[in-house]
């Protein structure tokens, strides 16, 4: 089926990013919730086909690594992207002081899975792998949403306002356009690293350091409390020089991963108590 704004009901505000807002909707035809991303676009009316088209390769193949594509609409010259709406939200607003180990190695699971699928079966580099782009259910579910599936939506981005932290891999800031598969492996690193501790590792108050750090400092590790395998694990997807990073599919067998690999760990009650205490 496709979707109309005429057949959603607006819900409340999810959150904004860069490029527009996201709200909570439901779809009266088929009773489903949805997320509903509005991105505001450069207009070039020619273009909007392509997006489209480029878009529905989202229907042919899921996974369960990452969010579900209902489907997407325009009007003027906003793109509506309806995407399924995870109840516990990104994992920036759920980590607190920091997640434990056990639960940090299912979350990077989930988030290797999800990368991997993307390359695999779709082709695709996510291009923008930080804690707001991976949500969170009730169901203790972790998926991946808002990798770069349409190259022309990329193209006709309207910035409405800059982020001010960088996930960008050392080789994206020296030089343009040398992003690799292995800079969302760098992304993913630090990511890991800002669930683990609670905050966002390169604290810097403008830019420019920010970068230079990225860029001449050491990369971040973890707290000294996770184990040497979790450690190990961070600072291979943290190595400076890209081609040394490891592969998804090394990543799967890494002893971080396998040492989780037949715990049960309890997620579900993990996303529950984060999101009960993101509303304290
Ligand atoms: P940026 O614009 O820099 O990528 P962002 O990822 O925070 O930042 P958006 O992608 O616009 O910006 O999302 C805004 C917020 O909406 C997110 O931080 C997230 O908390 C929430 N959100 C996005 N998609 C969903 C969804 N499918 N279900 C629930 N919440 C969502
Ligand atoms: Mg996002």
């Amino acid at each position: 089926f496709t979707i109309k704004m005429d057949d959603l009901l607006l819900q409340e505000e999810l959150g904004k990013g860069q490029y527009g807002t996201v709200k909570k909707v439901s779809h009266q035809v088929t009773n489903v919730v949805m997320a509903m991303k509005e991105i505001r676009l450069e207009l070039d009316e020619t273009k909007l086909q392509q997006i489209l088209m480029e878009l529905d390769v989202l229907h042919k193949s899921t996974s369960e690594d990452i969010v579900e594509f209902y489907g997407a609409f325009f009007i003027e010259s906003c793109v509506y992207y309806c995407m399924e709406y995870m109840d516990c939200g990104s994992l920036d607003k759920l980590y607190g002081d920091g997640v434990p180990e056990d639960v940090l190695a299912k979350i990077a699971l989930s988030m290797v899975k999800g990368l991997k699928f993307l390359k695999d079966e779709l082709s695709i580099i996510h291009r923008d792998v930080k804690p707001t782009n991976v949500l969170v259910n009730m169901k203790g579910q972790v998926k991946l949403c808002d990798f770069g599936v349409s190259g022309q939506l990329n193209k006709s981005l309207a910035k409405t306002n800059i982020g001010c932290q960088s996930y960008m891999a050392p080789e994206r800031i020296r030089a343009v356009d040398t992003y690799t598969v292995s800079s969302d492996v760098w992304s993913l690193g630090l990511s890991l690293v800002e669930v683990a501790g609670g905050k966002y590792p390169y604290a810097y108050d403008n830019m420019f350091a920010q970068l230079r750090a990225i860029v001449e400092e050491e990369p971040p590790t973890l707290p000294d409390h996770y184990s040497e395998e979790a450690r190990d694990f961070i600072s291979a997807c943290l190595h400076k020089e890209p081609s040394k990073r490891p592969t998804y599919a090394e990543l799967l067998e890494h002893p971080f991963i396998q040492k989780y690999h037949d715990v049960d760990v309890d997620m579900e009650s993990w996303a529950t108590q984060a999101l009960e205490s993101r509303q304290k």
